[in-house]
């Protein structure tokens, strides 16, 4: 069947010049700086008339997913739409995409079908380059390390324990590890280091959480950039690098304004990974997106054992939010893949699996009703190959099991096919909210982790590693104790093994090793192996786009 592929139909759409755009939601000409006619960065004095006024917060999460993704971003955007569309002033808050899942497999994050933000090339590539500051301030700091044990390492750095790498955003393995400072007395001290992609930096996650710039430079000071010879961190503040770092972000901070295919406004602004770090766009867009509307859609990353638990658990809690109403997308193909369908026969009708599949749904809607206290309705994202005994099986299921649930036609007919779901979630809005987080940050970091571990994935406990033992016990003795923590584990399972589907039951959770975030202000636990530097694959995304002669590109999906 004749489907247009993404960027057709994205560059068919007639774009309203920004600064309308921008009107329709209070921002003058003023407000905005332009960068090209589709997207503007706002200014920071908008920030600081954005106290009173919040529009409701709903929070798009998914259950677990197939290596495709399942469409959090395509819903949100046509929920948004669709919102708008029953005469609501609505604004998205998106993540930026990186360019290594560009050119890697997952491709783009600008949504899909008629549910897309526009220009998508622009967002995808390199938009208004923030990624390509916060690369710049992940490496400044990485410079500044070596230079100072160049110059006779007055802090007494152990050169064996520097925990800062160097980032790009790209998805290049080659840089995963490397040796450095090779040549002489010259040209540094000869070290291990390696580079991670530059949404898998910390200073992403501190750019994500930072309230303005004093807030950002203070953040930025507290990494732990390496440890001294005492086994004391040294910090950025401590290498003098924080101010300087700032100054690298200084418009990177300033959310950036596009619109959807439908002209509802979108505040797209930072990425970072939702395994190492929270996965969600920075605070600063999404209070200032609950400014200037009646209702802000969002989206965090991967299932909501993942996205959500992070949102609500580290977002909320470290920038006092309140969300007002969670959807849960769920598809036939992740239902099915839950039930233990392989990857290649996803696309053949399958009840039985499907029905084997619904306990995950279950277990995430269970959490964010009784975990987080939150209302929440399952939106089904349906693909034109889904079959409506499928899709009736899946509404019917929830119905008798009293789990709210709504069609989601948005990629196929736009903001039109959401209006259900829209009108589901206003209401839900309303509804009696009881949010809380799963545990306080006062309990101790081992205490922390089991609460996450046994409430939200439903294992019977966690074991601890010897390396993670000895860090957790070396970051409750440094101070860094009362933070919130971030799991790193698989997305594919509630559990830690990525073959466990479903809703897996009698497990325990392995804690490998631990790191401190201390600037972002989260722990993290890592219960997997997490790639922080991906590599590309066989055929890579890279070999179909191209570009032509009138800077016009396809195969960008
Ligand atoms: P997520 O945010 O959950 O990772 P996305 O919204 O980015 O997922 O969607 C992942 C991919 O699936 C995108 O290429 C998108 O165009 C596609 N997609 C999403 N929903 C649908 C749908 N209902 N039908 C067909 N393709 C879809
Ligand atoms: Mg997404």
């Amino acid at each position: 069947m004749g489907y247009k592929s993404d960027i057709e139909i994205a560059q068919e759409a007639k774009m309203e010049d920004i600064r309308e755009v921008a009107k329709r939601i209070g921002l003058s000409e003023d407000d905005i700086e332009l960068y090209g006619k589709y997207k503007a960065k706002v200014d920071y004095n908008v920030l600081k008339r954005t106290e009173g006024k919040k529009g409701k917060l709903i929070l798009t999460t998914a259950i677990n997913p197939t290596p495709a993704g399942e469409g959090k971003t395509t819903t949100t955007i046509g929920v948004a739409d669709a919102i708008r569309r029953l005469g609501h002033n609505t604004i998205m808050a998106l993540r930026e995409p990186s360019l290594g899942p560009v050119f890697g497999i997952k491709g783009g994050a600008a949504g899909g079908g008629y549910a897309q933000v526009v220009p998508m090339e622009d967002i995808n590539l390199h938009f208004t380059g923030d990624l390509h500051a916060l690369t710049a301030a992940n490496n400044l700091l990485a410079a500044m390390i070596d230079n100072h044990i160049q110059q006779g390492n007055e802090l007494n750095i152990d050169t064996r324990r520097i925990v800062w790498r160097r980032a790009i955003d790209m998805n290049d393995r080659q840089l995963r590890n490397i040796v450095c400072g090779l040549g002489g007395k010259v040209n540094g001290t000869p070290r291990e280091d390696g580079f991670d992609i530059t949404v898998a930096s910390e200073v992403m996650a501190i750019f994500c959480l930072a309230n303005n710039i004093t807030d950002l430079k203070e953040r930025l000071g507290n990494i732990v950039a390496a440890y001294n010879m005492d086994g004391n961190p040294v910090t950025a503040r401590d290498l003098k690098a924080n101010g300087a770092m700032a100054t690298l972000l200084k418009d990177a901070l300033k959310p950036n304004l596009v619109q959807s295919l439908e002209g509802t406004p979108a505040f797209i602004h930072g990425g970072p990974f939702a395994n190492i770090a929270h996965g969600c766009n920075s605070v600063i867009a999404t209070k200032m997106a609950r400014h200037f509307c009646d209702y802000v859609v969002t989206e965090a990353g991967f299932g909501a054992d993942l996205g959500a638990e992070k949102f609500l658990d580290i977002k909320c809690r470290l920038a006092d939010l309140k969300p007002d109403a969670v959807i849960i997308v769920a598809t036939v193909k992740a239902l099915k893949y839950n039930g233990g369908v392989s990857k290649n026969e996803l696309g053949e009708e399958n009840l039985e699996a499907l029905e084997k599949g619904l306990p995950n749904l279950l277990k995430h809607v269970d959490n964010i009703k009784n975990v987080f206290g939150l209302p929440c309705v399952v939106a089904i994202n349906k693909f034109v190959n889904d079959t409506e005994a499928e899709i009736s099986l899946i509404e019917n299921k929830c119905k008798e099991l009293g789990v709210n649930v709504v069609l989601s036609e948005v990629w196929e007919k736009g903001g039109k096919g959401g209006e259900d779901l829209a009108k589901e979630v206003i209401r839900l809005c309303d509804e009696e909210n009881n949010f809380k987080f799963s545990y306080d940050t006062d309990l101790s970091i081992k205490e922390k982790i089991e609460a996450i571990a046994k409430k939200v994935y439903g294992a019977d406990g966690v074991d601890f590693l010897p390396k993670a033992k000895k860090e957790m016990d070396n970051f409750e003795k440094l101070g860094f104790g009362n933070m919130p923590i971030c799991i790193a584990k698989t997305q594919y399972s509630l559990s830690d093994d990525p073959t466990k589907l479903g809703k897996p039951e009698g497990f325990r959770i392995t804690i490998k090793d631990m790191t401190v975030s201390a600037g972002a202000g989260f722990i993290v636990a890592l219960a997997g192996d997490v790639m922080k530097m991906p590599g590309l694959g066989k055929e890579p995304a890279a070999f179909k786009i191209d570009v032509d002669e009138n800077g016009k590109i396809s195969g960008l999906f």
